[in-house]
């Protein structure tokens, strides 16, 4: 059998940048129990089929690839990764792979609803972080921006996360130009009552509805000057290949991280991989093309260990075509089809 490329066992997966992929964002739906403007349409989503969507074995089999291949980070998201009933299944499956000999890590990225409920299970399960989204503390904004009255479910999520063990506890809010700009101290200073570290996203073009203007945008300049009237802000060393630049609030220790996707792209150091819910290798969020691991995965005629390398050479090949980065400043850009939510945030 041949994909095209031949796996080499014992190398991991390395792109033709030399950068080398350690993380992959799973996504288990395309689902949601919120409507963020941003990220999907209230009405009108065409959802991936049923039949389509990875089970638990299908993940944990592509999981169990991608670890021996040197993959030491599974982030599960979505959609809303909360929807799944067998998350727990997911989550103690893939957090008990090894790679390199060392446990893998296991996070979430969550809308935080129904979190409290199920985190004592998700934690028994393996669970190493959970990064929750949260926009705006104001209920009627929190409606206007998601279509749905459910602020109070995500603060008890919240609650119930900075209650745990899991640390450190990130939230996540998109930044938006006259949307939640007056907001962004009162974030932090949530986020600080909680113990966790707030972090601003600059709106990337990733909205189903093929929406988003650079002028609504909120960019990292813009969120520090903000916050820098607030607090000094004293960036933190040794960012690595974290999506995130941090600084310290005054003399700490919390800190506060900016995700510049658009204005200081991080892509040089991207050691990311995404797969989406129906089996799409993806090597970057911009991507307008996708490998399809569902069909290796599913081909019932091969022997398990023929599978093992149909799934490999799918990602290879895949980190094999990453391109340099992302080019949404270039004006040729083009947006991906699938919106945020059915590709994995
Ligand atoms: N439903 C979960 C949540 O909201 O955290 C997980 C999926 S969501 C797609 C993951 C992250 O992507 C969230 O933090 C969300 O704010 C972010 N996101 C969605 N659309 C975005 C966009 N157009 N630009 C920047 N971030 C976006
Ligand atoms: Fe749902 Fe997360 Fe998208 Fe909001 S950002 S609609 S919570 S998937």
């Amino acid at each position: 059998m041949s994909l095209g490329v031949e796996p080499t066992s014992g190398t991991g997966l390395v792109d033709s940048f030399g950068r080398v992929h350690t993380d992959l964002r799973i996504s288990l739906t395309d689902r949601c129990s919120l409507r963020c403007t941003y990220c999907m349409p209230e009405q009108g989503n065409v959802w991936l089929t049923r039949s389509s969507i990875m089970s638990a074995d299908e993940i944990a089999h592509v999981a169990r690839v991608a670890a021996d291949l040197g993959v030491t980070s599974f982030r599960l998201t979505g959609g809303e990764p909360l929807l799944r009933v067998d998350l727990a299944e997911i989550v103690s499956r893939v957090a008990a792979l090894r790679s390199g000999g060392a446990p893998v890590e296991v996070t979430l990225t969550t809308n935080g609803i129904g979190l409290a409920s199920r985190i004592d299970e998700l934690v028994a399960a393996g669970l190493s972080r959970v990064n929750i989204s949260i926009d705006t503390v104001r209920a009627d904004r929190f409606l206007s921006l998601t279509k749905r009255d459910r602020l109070a479910d995500v603060l008890e999520g919240i609650g119930a996360a900075a209650a745990s063990s899991l640390r450190p506890l990130k939230l996540n809010a998109v930044a938006m130009r006259g949307v939640n700009d007056d907001e962004l101290v009162d974030l932090v200073e949530l986020a600080v009552a909680h113990d966790a570290e707030m972090r601003f996203i600059e709106q990337m073009p990733l909205d189903a509805g093929h929406q988003w203007d650079r002028s609504t945008m909120l960019t990292r300049d813009e969120i520090l000057a903000v916050l820098g009237e607030r607090w000094s802000l004293a960036p933190v060393p040794g960012r690595g290949d974290a999506p995130a630049e941090r600084f310290v609030l005054d003399t700490g220790p919390h800190t506060v991280g900016v995700i510049a996707s658009v204005t200081a792209p991080f892509c040089s150091a991207c050691n990311r991989l995404r797969l989406t819910a129906d089996g799409q290798v993806r090597s970057c969020l911009f991507a307008t093309d996708e490998l399809d691991l569902l069909q290796s995965l599913r081909d019932e005629t091969l022997p398990e260990a023929d599978r093992d390398v149909a799934v490999e050479t799918v990602l290879r090949r895949s980190v094999g075509a990453k391109l340099a980065g992302h080019a949404i400043n270039d004006p040729l850009f083009l947006q991906p089809v699938r919106g945020m939510n059915a590709i994995g945030g």
